[in-house]
């Protein structure tokens, strides 16, 4: 599952949930794809079926549909530590 090339991360989680970690989106997810890191969640890209049923459960807005709306709202480094989490690096597998 990790070692999968990843070339876009859609439904991504944001720095709200660092700290929080409330874990509405992972009871909200019906393929538990959804996995909990040190400091926050983590949506692996490669099982996401982009559903968007966890948007809506969390609590603080964290989750973004994909990772150019990150971007746009600031998150690069979101982004960066989404890729990292999954063992890749953000900008090398396009
Ligand atoms: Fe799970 Fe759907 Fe959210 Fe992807 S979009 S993490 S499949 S609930």
């Amino acid at each position: 599952m990790f070692n999968q090339k990843i070339k876009y991360l859609s439904y991504i989680i944001g720095k709200a949930c660092v700290g929080i970690k409330d874990g509405a989106c992972i009871d909200a997810c019906p393929v538990d794809c959804i996995h909990i890191g040190e400091k926050q969640m983590y949506i692996d890209p490669v099982e996401c079926i982009d559903c968007g049923a966890c948007v809506p459960e969390c609590p603080v807005q964290a989750i973004f549909e994909d990772e150019q709306e990150a971007i746009n709202a600031g998150e690069l480094d979101s982004v960066i530590a989404n890729y990292k989490f999954f063992n890749q690096s953000y900008g090398t597998n396009n």
